[in-house]
């Protein structure tokens, strides 16, 4: 196992009516700024909620936080802050609006010239603003951990740090019970990419990183179709293990001490901000294209999860790798995604602008070895169609 410092701070608070938690979770004295999407939270009865939860703070609202948050839109929210002397953001909704409130919290409190530098330049920031959730989408992990992807004139770009960590997350599953089809689809598919991301490199002996991830995998599997499925789709055990899998995917404990390979992540940015497509749609059509493509380098490790994910014991090692595979992109259809770039009608002619944004992103030694320079990116292009 390699050398780590691990700790996740955020208290979650986990089941039917956790929202009423909030309460006692921010400080009475904080002025807050409850930031939201598109307005699902209104039809669902998570703002009631919310609102309820409030009635003895001091709070103001700010909404229309879009799917893969925009700087421009996020910016927006500092006049509000400055005018009301806003010290708490409040997030409620999906990873989008998780995200957007960490970029919002490190915008208000950055001491550089240009708050677009956090991401373009990856200026460190020393300070920001606390953070609470209310998790409407599982999905990112966002939730709980320090991440947040901001879009610029279709540069998607992530920063991450430990200073926009919510301090707590609200998870209902009862609240997922509004989400469409595709996004239970999406979000199921974003957390087993997350996993396989911490899981697929090569062994350095983290047995119980090993296991975990092979048990969120597992559970992903079989609990992901049955959120789709008529009979089964409104059963909260089923949103619940769903739920938890997807904050366990992200919160930095399956990660810590393990190569990480986010290729896959950064190569889907592109995608989405090219192209527009859905996060997680992006991932189920790159990931398997970079277990093809680095099949050799990862040999070890796609065998192992062969047999303990997919209980593969017949044929060769070639013959049980390829079927891994196969059986991943299966899962992937089952969770109503796409697994070709030909599915979202997108071409060999798209792919010299996806190559050149991830130049111009710096994406050009990606992997758990580096290794991934643009040529093999375009190679997981090629072989994605
Ligand atoms: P999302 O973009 O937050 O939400 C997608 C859609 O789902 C929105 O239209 C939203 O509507 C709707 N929605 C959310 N909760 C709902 C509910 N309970 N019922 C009905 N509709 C609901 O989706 P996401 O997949 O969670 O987040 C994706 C973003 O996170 C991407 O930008 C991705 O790059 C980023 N990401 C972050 C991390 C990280 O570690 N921080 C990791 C992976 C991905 P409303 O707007 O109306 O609420
Ligand atoms: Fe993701």
């Amino acid at each position: 196992m390699l050398d780590f410092s691990f700790q996740n701070p955020t208290r979650i608070h986990f089941g039917e009516g956790q929202i009423a938690a909030i309460s006692q979770e921010i400080p009475l004295d904080a002025r807050v700024l409850l930031v939201y999407g598109g307005g699902s939270i209104k039809s669902n009865g998570v703002y009631q909620q919310v609102v309820s939860a409030l009635n003895k703070h001091t709070w103001f609202e700010f909404s229309g936080i879009e799917p893969n948050p925009s700087y421009d839109t996020l910016m927006k929210a500092q006049k509000i802050i400055k005018a009301h002397s806003i010290d708490y953001i409040l997030a409620v909704g999906g990873g989008s609006v998780v995200d957007g409130a960490k970029f919002i919290a490190a915008a208000t409190l950055f001491d550089g010239n240009d708050p677009w530098n956090i991401l373009a330049k990856q200026q460190t920031i020393t300070q920001a603003l606390p953070i609470g959730a209310v998790l409407t989408l599982p999905a990112t992990g966002s939730e709980s951990n320090g991440n947040s992807v901001v879009t610029r004139d279709g540069n998607k770009l992530p920063f991450s740090s430990p200073l926009v960590r919510p301090l707590f997350a609200v998870l209902d599953p009862k609240v997922t019970l509004s989400l469409s089809d595709r996004q239970i689809g999406n979000g199921v598919v974003d957390a087993f990419v997350h996993t396989i991301e911490q899981y697929l490199t090569y062994s350095v002996n983290g047995k119980v990183q090993d296991r975990f991830s092979e048990g969120l995998l597992q559970t992903l599997i079989e609990e992901g179709p049955k959120a789709l499925e008529p009979a089964t789709k409104e059963n909260l055990e089923v949103r619940a293990n769903i739920m938890w899998s997807a904050t366990m995917a992200l919160n930095g404990l399956i990660g810590a001490g393990v190569p990480q390979d986010w290729s896959t992540h950064m190569i889907g940015h592109e995608l989405t901000g090219a192209f527009g497509i859905d996060h997680a749609r992006t991932l189920s059509i790159v990931l398997p294209a970079v277990m093809k493509v680095c099949r050799d380098k990862k040999r070890e490790k796609l065998l192992q999860y062969a047999s303990r994910v997919w209980q593969l014991t017949e044929g060769d090692d070639d013959t049980r790798i390829d079927q891994a595979i196969l059986l991943t992109e299966q899962f992937f259809t089952k969770m109503q995604v796409p697994t070709r770039l030909s599915d979202v009608d997108l071409g060999i002619k798209d792919i010299d602008l996806l190559i050149k944004r991830l130049e111009e992103h710096g994406m050009t030694a990606l992997g758990e070895h580096g290794d991934i320079t643009l040529d093999k990116s375009r190679e997981i292009l090629i072989q994605a169609l």
